[in-house]
């Protein structure tokens, strides 16, 4: 049948573009340490920034409410899906962040294409980074506004293009994200703002990688830079170990997503055991600055050292790390090296990345120890040769 062999050639084409990707299999749970194949590895590629992913009291959060609530939510939080601990955890993030209202989602990614579809629609321009996550981008699509596209933290282009462009909506947007998650550099917030005020725009900022690891008590770069911004879209699933995640806003704002975003109306709501999980996680990144200050400590090392060897890194202050090959292929060949000796680094490559941009994205977890940092150090200085050579 064709539906059969189109299906074949478009893998077959993926395999000859070395853009085939299977995952590999980890048998322990998440942290610095785990099992592959039931051989150790270290782990540097997560985004477990402070290694609370398998942390006691999260999990035994997630047990406590399971036994007294069960597993399943039932419906939609709008038909009999609402939950007690559902309002605690959003009141939570709100004394957390500082907002009116919070909304959670299943993921990231329903948050990013609910609360664009949900705000936007085809009489509104919207005003993006190119290297926006795909979530971001999806939620641009689904609204059916119009859409800019300014380059990668270009400021001056994007002041030209809301000038040129910002009569043609009736609401606009501007959205980025604060640490860039393939790329760990960071938005010029500031500006951002400044440039919203002055074009009637909204600014949404998506928080997935700076939530839990900048600013005191981990509320990100907004806060601690002093920003405010019209939607903020936060994730459990990095720093904070968890899964899930939610939008931030006003009251009316988040009513309009509450009764519009479809990938909130018409998708059963998470289990409660999530939020009692996500309570005691926000309790852990907000106790403390301890595994902030260590996961820090150990990028700026990395980010020195790999440098210093002569590897070409994208520069920023992020724990994000990433180290350019170009080609998909080399930095499968780089990546398979270094898991021979022990570490596992995923190679990224398009579509996660623009082509030709393919590259290792190494982060650390505030749970490494000097030793793991060092000996990888290590294994970058005696694979020189392999990078020098593409
Ligand atoms: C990971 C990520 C998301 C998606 O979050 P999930 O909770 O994993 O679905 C959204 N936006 C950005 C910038 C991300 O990096």
């Amino acid at each position: 049948m064709t539906f059969y062999s189109e299906i074949k050639n478009s893998l077959l084409d993926l395999e000859g573009k070395s853009l085939k990707r299977s995952p590999l299999t980890i048998s322990s749970s998440q942290n610095a340490e785990i099992l592959i194949n039931g051989l150790p590895y270290v782990c540097f590629c997560s985004n477990n920034y402070l290694g609370l992913a398998n942390h006691s009291s999260i999990s035994s959060s997630a047990i406590s409410a399971l036994q007294s609530f069960g597993f399943g939510s039932s419906s939609s939080r709008l038909v009999s899906g609402t939950m007690d601990l559902h309002r605690s955890l959003e009141e939570r993030i709100c004394r957390f962040l500082g907002f009116d209202r919070s909304l959670l989602f299943s993921s990231g990614y329903c948050a990013n294409i609910g609360t664009i579809q949900s705000l936007f629609d085809s009489s509104d321009v919207i005003f993006s980074d190119r290297l926006n996550h795909a979530s971001i981008i999806d939620g641009c699509r689904l609204s059916r506004s119009r859409l800019f596209i300014y380059d990668h933290l270009d400021i001056s282009q994007l002041r030209s293009l809301l000038s040129q462009n910002r009569c043609f909506g009736k609401k606009a947007l501007v959205v980025t994200e604060s640490v860039f998650s393939m790329n760990g550099d960071i938005a010029p917030l500031k500006d951002l703002r400044s440039l919203c005020y002055d074009f009637d725009a909204a600014l949404m900022v998506d928080e997935a990688h700076s939530l839990g690891v900048f600013g005191p008590r981990g509320t990100g770069l907004c806060l601690s830079s002093d920003v405010d911004c019209d939607i903020f879209i936060g994730t459990f699933s990095k720093a904070f170990g968890c899964f899930g995640a939610f939008v931030s806003s006003s009251n009316e704002v988040i009513s309009l997503i509450e009764n519009r975003a479809r990938s909130f109306v018409f998708s059963t709501s998470p289990p409660v055991s999530f939020a009692a999980a996500a309570i005691s996680s926000i309790d852990l990144v907000e106790s403390s600055d301890t595994l902030r200050s260590r996961l820090f400590f150990l990028s700026s090392r990395l980010r020195r050292s790999l440098t210093d060897l002569g590897y070409r890194l994208i520069e920023g202050s992020s724990p994000i790390i990433p180290v350019l090959f170009g080609d998909p292929k080399a930095v499968i060949d780089f990546s398979s090296a270094l898991f021979e000796r022990g570490f596992f680094v995923q190679g990224i490559r398009p579509p996660s990345v623009p082509v030709g941009s393919s590259r290792l994205r190494i982060i650390p977890i505030a749970t490494h120890t000097d030793r793991h940092i060092e000996s990888l150090i290590d294994s970058f200085r005696s694979l020189y040769p392999l990078y020098s050579a593409i």
